[in-house]
Order: C-alpha cells, then sequence, then structure tokens
C-alpha cells in the first residue's frame, strides 16, 4: 500500500481505532489498524528511526512478528495496552496489503489444469513459492456464470493471505434471506445469515473469478483453448502432451478441472467410479430483472421430489429447477430440448410462481442443466500429481461451499507444500490428511440435510422438513 499518510498520522490512526473499539471487533478493523500500524512501522524501521517513534518502538518490540509468506504475510501480535491506559488484550494482526517475495526460487515448472477458483488460486500459491506455473484452461476465456459464491470462515483468512480480501468485501452482496414457500406463496420457513460476529460474504462468481484472475495474471503463464492430452509419469517430471501437440515437462502437476476433471481421468482412469450420484439433476437459467421477488431474497418451492428457486438480485434473477430420480436418467449433455422437456414434464402444472418462471427461462439455450453429485476418492494424488476442487472432492451445489472448498483446498496444499519442500509425496499427504474429515464432513451433510431441505424427496421427507420450520431449528 502506498504512504498515503505522514508516519505519524498511520500511529495516530492505529491509536485512535483501537483505542475506541473493542479487541474482538475484527475484520475490516483489524485491516485497517493493520494498515496504518504496519505501515509506519515498516516505514520507520527501513529509515533506521524506530527509535524516533514510541508507538512504531513499541509495537516492533513488542511484536511477536512471523515472517511465513504462506502463514500470514507478517502477522503481529502485540499488547494493545502500549498505546492507552485501558488494557484491551493480545490483538494479531495480519497485514494484507504488503505483498511478500517468493520464499525461495524453486525455479521448478510445474503445470495447473482449470482457470477456475481451485486452478487460479492454486496457481497463485506455486507462484509465491517460487515455481514457474503454468495454467491451462480448456475454454477460450475465463468460464463465466453461475450462481454467488459463499466465502467464510477459512476462506476469508486465505484470501487476506492471498492479498485479495478487501477485493472481495468490495464486492460481497448485501446479505440473503432465504424463504420457504408452499404452493399458495404462504412463507414456511425463513432461513438467513443474520448471526453476529459470523464473518460471512456472498459474492458474484464472475466476480471471485475476477478478483484471482488478477491476483495471476501478470505473474503466471495462462493459456486459454489448451487443456492436457497426455500425462506421462517420469523419474523426475511428468511430461504432459497438450490438445495442440506440443509436449512439455513439468516437475508437478494440479488438477484444477472441476466435477468432470479431465486431469483425474488422466491419472486415475475413468471419473464415473468417483462419481456419487445424490438422486437428483439442477438446471439454472439466470435472467435480467424479473421482478418475482425483491433483490437480496431467495425463494424456494419444494413440492415432493421437485424444488424451484428464485435468487433476487438489483440486477438479474436465477431461476433454478431441480428434481430428485431414483437412478441417473439416460439423457443427451447437447440436447437442449430435451432437456428443457424434462423440467417442463415436472413443473408444467405447478402453480406459485413457476408458470412464470418457465416462461422467463424459454428464450435461448445458455443454461446449465446436470445432475447433482460428488466426488468421492479414496486418494487425491498420483505420482507428481494431485487435484484440488471439485476435481478431487466436489460436495455439489447443494453444500453451498464448493468455491470455498476450492479456495481452502489450494492454501491447504500450498502450506503443505511449504512445510515439505523437498518431499512433493510428503506434502500430498500432510494435504490429504489434513483436509479429508473436513471434506467428508462437507459432503454428508449436503447429501442428507442439503438435499432434504431443498429438494425433499416425498411427503413425508417434507413434512419432516416443514416441522423443523415451524420449530425453528433448520438453518445452513
Ligand atoms: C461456468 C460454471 C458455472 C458454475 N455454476 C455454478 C453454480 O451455479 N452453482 C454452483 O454451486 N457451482 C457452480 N459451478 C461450480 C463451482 O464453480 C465449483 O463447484 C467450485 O467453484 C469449485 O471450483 P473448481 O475450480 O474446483 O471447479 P470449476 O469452477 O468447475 O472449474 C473447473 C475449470 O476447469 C476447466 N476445465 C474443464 N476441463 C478442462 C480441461 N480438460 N482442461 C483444462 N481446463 C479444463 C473449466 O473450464 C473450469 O474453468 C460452476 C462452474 C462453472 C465452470
Amino acid at each position: 500500500m502506498p504512504l498515503l499518510f505522514a508516519v505519524e498520522e498511520h500511529v495516530l490512526l492505529a491509536r485512535e481505532m483501537v483505542e475506541h473499539r473493542h479487541a474482538s471487533d475484527v475484520g475490516c478493523f483489524r485491516d485497517l489498524v493493520d494498515r496504518h500500524l504496519v505501515e509506519a512501522a515498516l516505514h520507520e524501521q527501513a529509515r533506521g528511526n524506530v527509535g524516533n517513534c514510541l508507538a512504531c518502538r513499541q509495537a516492533l518490540a513488542g511484536s511477536s512478528i512471523q515472517n511465513s509468506i504462506l502463514h500470514g504475510l507478517r502477522t503481529y501480535i502485540y499488547p494493545v495496552h502500549v498505546w492507552g491506559s485501558s488494557t484491551l488484550g493480545t490483538f494479531s494482526m495480519t497485514s494484507s496489503t504488503i505483498k511478500p517475495a517468493p520464499i525461495e526460487a524453486r525455479n521448478q515448472a510445474v503445470l495447473v489444469s482449470g482457470a477456475s477458483f481451485a486452478g487460479l488460486a492454486s496457481a497463485y500459491w506455486l507462484n509465491r513459492l517460487g515455481y514457474r506455473v503454468t495454467v491451462v484452461e480448456v475454454a477460450k476465456g475465463l468460464r463465466r456464470g453461475g450462481t454467488p459464491v459463499d466465502i467464510e470462515g477459512e476462506t476469508i483468512d486465505i484470501l487476506a493471505r492471498m492479498g485479495l480480501a478487501d477485493a472481495v468485501r468490495a464486492k460481497a452482496l448485501p446479505p440473503r434471506r432465504f424463504e420457504f414457500k408452499n404452493e399458495a406463496g404462504m412463507t414456511l420457513g425463513t432461513v438467513g445469515d443474520d448471526q453476529p460476529g459470523n464473518e460471512r460474504y456472498e459474492i458474484h462468481r464472475d466476480d471471485l473469478l475476477d478478483i484471482l484472475f488478477g491476483g495471476v495474471a501478470s505473474d503466471v503463464e495462462l493459456l486459454f483453448g489448451r487443456s492436457i492430452d497426455r500425462l506421462e509419469e517420469g523419474a523426475d517430471a511428468v511430461s504432459a502432451t497438450f490438445n495442440d501437440g506440443e509436449r512439455r515437462d513439468f516437475a508437478l502437476v494440479f488438477g484444477c478441472d472441476g466435477n468432470r476433471s479431465n486431469t483425474r481421468k488422466l491419472l486415475f482412469g475413468d471419473g464415473e467410479q468417483f462419481t456419487y450420484f445424490m438422486g437428483g439433476y439442477f438446471f439454472l437459467k439466470v435472467v435480467a430483472q424479473t421482478g418475482l421477488l425483491s433483490a437480496n431474497v431467495s425463494e424456494v418451492f419444494s413440492p415432493p421430489g421437485r424444488m424451484a428457486m428464485l435468487n433476487g438480485y438489483d440486477d438479474r434473477t436465477d431461476i433454478g429447477f431441480g428434481f430428485r430420480t431414483e437412478g441417473e436418467i439416460d439423457y443427451d449433455y447437447r440436447d437442449r430440448a430435451q432437456q428443457r422437456r424434462l423440467i417442463h414434464e415436472r413443473f408444467d402444472k405447478l402453480g406459485w410462481k413457476v408458470p412464470a418462471m418457465l416462461a422467463a427461462t424459454s428464450g435461448d439455450d445458455d443454461f446449465y442443466f446436470d445432475r447433482i453429485n460428488q466426488i468421492r476418492m479414496p486418494s487425491w494424488s498420483r505420482g507428481r500429481a494431485t487435484l484440488v476442487g471439485d476435481a478431487g472432492y466436489c460436495v455439489s451445489p447443494l453444500a453451498g461451499f464448493g468455491g470455498s472448498m476450492a479456495i481452502i483446498g489450494a492454501g491447504r496444499l500450498a502450506a503443505a507444500l511449504e512445510q515439505h519442500s523437498a518431499d512433493h509425496a510428503a506434502a500430498f499427504r500432510h494435504y490429504e490428511d489434513g483436509l479429508r474429515s473436513f471434506v467428508e464432513e462437507v459432503q454428508e451433510r449436503a447429501a442428507s440435510e442439503g438435499m432434504s431441505m431443498m429438494c425433499p424427496a416425498d411427503e413425508l421427507e417434507l413434512a419432516e422438513r416443514d416441522q423443523k420450520f415451524a420449530a425453528g431449528d433448520i438453518g445452513f
């Protein structure tokens, strides 16, 4: 961050913020204090002037400064009472404003397949670890579209360490309320994230893509319209042959190419063996503002075995339809007319806002339709390659956590590679061991609670859900 104020002003601002706010009030406040104090202290230190400024000297001397690139750009832990008579306790702050140099120049070429959340976040960290990163993305550009992404918990910390938390906060959508409706439009239950102190954002998928892309675009090699045709592992490298015939060697390969991962197929064989079908299909189309509901509200109507969903925004509406099936159905993924028929067969005779929703989606064929599934694998790594995000452990759209999980996966993988810098096998083991139980927990919740809340299978499951609403016993 450029030094916008004189050093003394930074110190003054930091002190004022600490004295007038409570220590537990973190988030933006933490970043602001951090910014001013760290700027002041570092500036003074660089000038050899720490001794001239009492607050800077105390901040630096009283700090335990951790300079791990991956575990906080710089984390300052210091007693806040150095600034005033009131003791506010120990405060830990992480600078999200100073982009550090790579840990070491590893100078090894690595390959990332896929340029979405998992791929861009992995590319970012690998670059920071000093690798020479190439990203191949099969599409001609970033693959845009989709419903907003939830950002919370560890994802926020990781984005802060990437220096991107402020950019995400700036694009955060207002808090959203979910209203569950019956056919007559009566509200059966409302779910919203109004828990105080729980920092959580929703951000348009495209905005997050752009932010992550901006974090790597000038630092890594990005090849659009390219994918891997073959991977052959040798003693010291993996040889990758691309779809244009070019062949290159890489020290490590990262499969970040989504639910139907190409890398997974190349490494482990037929991808279907790892697909856990969740018993349903989902249609989504984003249309211009429909006026069917207010902004910042989602409405869900779930007749047995089906779900009609609306997400309202200032400038657009998401229209979603889901339905349950016993097993997988046979359809041609290229045949959009057939997919529309599958929706009409199940929704044509329903009330509520369904007729208007069907009418609003009748235009072009630019919609999403796919089965609802997870990816469950006994291991995500093979040799010098590993999988990140949906490619290795898709949690399904019902989890509402796919984007966050991809960013967490990339952050955890980077931490493992930092710790086991000379031993990729140990790093991949560490990554899997550390993340697997969390992934399984999220998958389990999505498969049980997510499905029965959004798309109850039958009258009985619907009645159970509605009873929970009545008792106030349901939430995200
Ligand atoms: C266009 C799009 C819309 C989506 N909409 C939603 C939504 O509405 N709701 C929801 O819950 N989730 C949605 N998702 C999935 C969501 O983005 C992921 O669950 C989550 O973000 C995990 O991210 P990921 O990077 O692991 O996978 P993804 O976001 O799926 O990204 C995978 C990337 O790999 C690329 N790729 C695929 N095959 C190859 C190949 N052979 N070679 C190179 N690159 C390849 C893809 O083009 C894509 O850019 C969508 C994904 C995409 C791509």
